[in-house]
C-alpha cells in the first residue's frame, strides 16, 4: 500500500406516476462527497482506502474546484496487497500513522472504503478501532464511498451516519434547532443571523466546522434538513429521538423562506416578526432572480439523476423561474424528506427514478430540451448533439442556499443557455 497526496489546491403533488428504472448508471461514486466536507470539517482527514482510480478521481475532482490545503489522500491498495501478499491491515495502520504523524493537527480520521477494498473484504470498522487504540488524541471512524454502495452525494451521508453515533445525548428537556447537511460557512453564517433575528435558538449546525463540536442529540432536538441525500442520517436522528421539521430545501427565495418558516412556526415566532426579518434579504434574492427570468421562462429544462438535489432544484426553476420540466430523474426519491417538495411540482411532469442511461437518453434526445442538465460524463457528447448542458456537480460544488446565493443559482442554469445563443450567433 502507498500512499497518494492529493494535490493543494411522499406522493408527489404532481400527478404522474414514477419511472423506476434499474439500469447502467452514469453518476460519480460517493467518494466525491469528500471534495465538500474536507471543506466544511476543517481538522478532519479523510483517508481513501482505494486504487489508483479512486486517486484520480478525486484528484481531478477536488483539483479542478477547490484550492485548500489538502486534508484527503489516498492508501493505495497495490497488487501485492489484491494478491494477498501484503496484511493490507498492517499497511493501512502504517499508512494512518504517516498521515497522523505529518498532520498533528488532524483531530478526526475517516477511513473512507471503496469498491477495491470492499472487494478485498477489508474489516474498515476493525481498522478503525484498532487505529483508535492506537492514537490516543484522534478518533478515527469509518464510512464507504464505494462505487458499489453510493451514489455522489450519498458519500455525505454515509459519512454523517457514522458521526452520529459520536453525538453527545442532550438532556430530554434542551429544545434546540440542528441544521444537517454541509454548508458552504458563508451560507451558514447568513442562517445564523437570521435564526438569532427570528429568535429561533440554541441553532446547531452538523457537520460543524470542528470536528470536535459536536452537537448534543436527544427528544428535545428539532432539526432542519438542508439537503435532500441524507436519508440514513436522518434515520439514525429519528432513532436518538430528533424530530425532523419538514420543510422544502432552502433553495430559491420561495424555498428558503418556506424552510425559514418551517423553524418559525415551531418555535412559535409570530407571523408578523418572521415578515419583518425576511422582509429585507427576500426582497435582494427576488431582484437577483427578476434579470434570470427572461432567460429562463419557458425553457424546457431535463434533469438527469445524479445528485439528489433535482426535486428541490427542478421545483426553484418552476416555481420562481417559469421554466418547464420535461422529467425529473433522480437517484433516489427520498418521499419523506421531499414531501414539501413534491406537491409543490406542476402536474404532468415525469420524474424518474434510478437510471437506465440508454433509455434517458433516447427520451432526452427525442424530447430535445433547451437545457438538459447531467453529469460531466454525459455532457459533452449530449453537447456535441447540440444541447445545452449544465454540469450537476456544479451545482453541488457551489453555495447554492438561502436567500443570498438565489441569484447565484439561477445563473448556474443560465449561464449555458446564453452561452448557447452566443454561439448560434457566431
Ligand atoms: S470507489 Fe469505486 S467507483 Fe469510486 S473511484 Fe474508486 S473504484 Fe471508482
Amino acid at each position: 500500500m502507498s500512499m497518494a497526496l492529493a494535490p493543494a489546491p411522499a406522493e408527489q403533488g404532481c400527478d404522474t406516476e414514477v419511472l423506476r428504472e434499474r439500469g447502467q448508471r452514469e453518476v460519480f461514486c460517493g467518494l466525491t462527497g469528500i471534495v465538500w466536507l474536507h471543506r466544511k470539517i476543517q481538522d478532519a482527514f479523510f483517508l481513501i482506502v482505494g486504487s489508483r482510480t479512486c486517486a484520480h478521481l478525486m484528484q481531478s475532482a477536488a483539483g479542478v474546484m477547490i484550492f485548500a490545503e489538502p486534508r484527503f489522500a489516498t492508501a493505495v491498495i497495490e497488487e501485492r496487497d489484491l494478491a494477498g501478499m501484503a496484511d493490507a491491515n498492517e499497511e493501512l495502520d502504517r499508512v494512518a500513522a504517516q498521515v497522523l504523524a505529518r498532520r498533528p493537527d488532524i483531530k478526526t480520521l475517516f477511513l473512507v472504503g471503496s469498491c477495491p477494498s470492499e472487494v478485498i473484504k477489508l474489516d474498515l470498522a476493525r481498522a478503525a478501532e484498532r487505529l483508535n487504540a492506537q492514537h490516543a488524541n484522534v478518533r478515527v471512524l469509518n464510512y464507504s464511498g464505494s462505487g458499489i454502495e453510493t451514489t455522489f452525494t450519498e458519500g455525505e451521508d454515509t459519512c454523517l451516519e457514522a458521526l452520529v453515533p459520536e453525538l453527545p445525548e442532550a438532556p430530554a428537556d434542551e429544545r434546540a434547532l440542528l441544521i444537517v447537511g454541509a454548508l458552504a460557512d458563508v451560507v451558514e453564517d447568513q442562517f445564523v443571523r437570521l435564526f438569532e433575528k427570528l429568535g429561533v435558538g440554541p441553532v446547531r449546525f452538523f457537520p460543524a466546522r470542528n470536528s470536535e463540536d459536536l452537537p448534543a442529540v436527544g427528544p428535545g432536538t428539532r432539526y432542519l434538513l438542508a439537503q435532500p441525500f441524507l436519508g440514513r442520517t436522518g434515520a439514525l436522528l429519528d432513532g436518538r429521538g430528533a424530530q425532523r421539521i419538514a420543510a422544502p430545501f432552502p433553495m430559491g427565495a420561495e424555498g428558503t423562506q418556506a424552510w425559514l418558516r418551517a423553524a418559525a412556526e415551531a418555535w412559535g415566532v409570530s407571523a408578523d416578526h418572521f415578515d419583518s426579518v425576511i422582509a429585507a434579504p427576500r426582497a435582494r434574492a427576488e431582484k437577483a432572480l427578476e434579470r434570470y427570468r427572461e432567460t429562463l421562462a419557458g425553457k424546457r429544462v431535463f434533469f438527469f439523476p445524479d445528485s439528489q438535489l433535482e426535486i428541490p432544484l427542478a421545483r426553484f426553476l418552476h416555481e420562481e423561474l417559469g421554466a418547464e420540466l420535461i422529467e425529473v430523474g433522480s437517484p433516489y426519491l427520498h418521499r419523506q424528506h421531499l414531501d414539501c417538495e413534491l406537491p409543490r411540482l406542476p402536474s404532468g411532469v415525469q420524474l424518474s427514478e434510478g437510471q437506465h442511461v440508454d433509455s434517458q437518453l433516447d427520451r432526452c434526445r427525442q424530447a430535445r430540451p433547451d437545457l438538459t442538465v447531467c453529469g460531466l460524463g454525459l455532457a459533452n457528447p449530449l453537447e456535441a448533439e447540440g444541447l445545452a448542458t449544465k454540469w450537476a456537480i456544479e451545482l453541488v460544488f457551489t453555495p447554492i442556499h438561502g436567500f443570498e446565493q438565489a441569484g447565484d443559482l439561477a445563473e448556474l442554469f443560465a449561464r449555458p443557455l446564453r452561452r448557447r445563443d452566443v454561439l448560434r450567433l457566431s
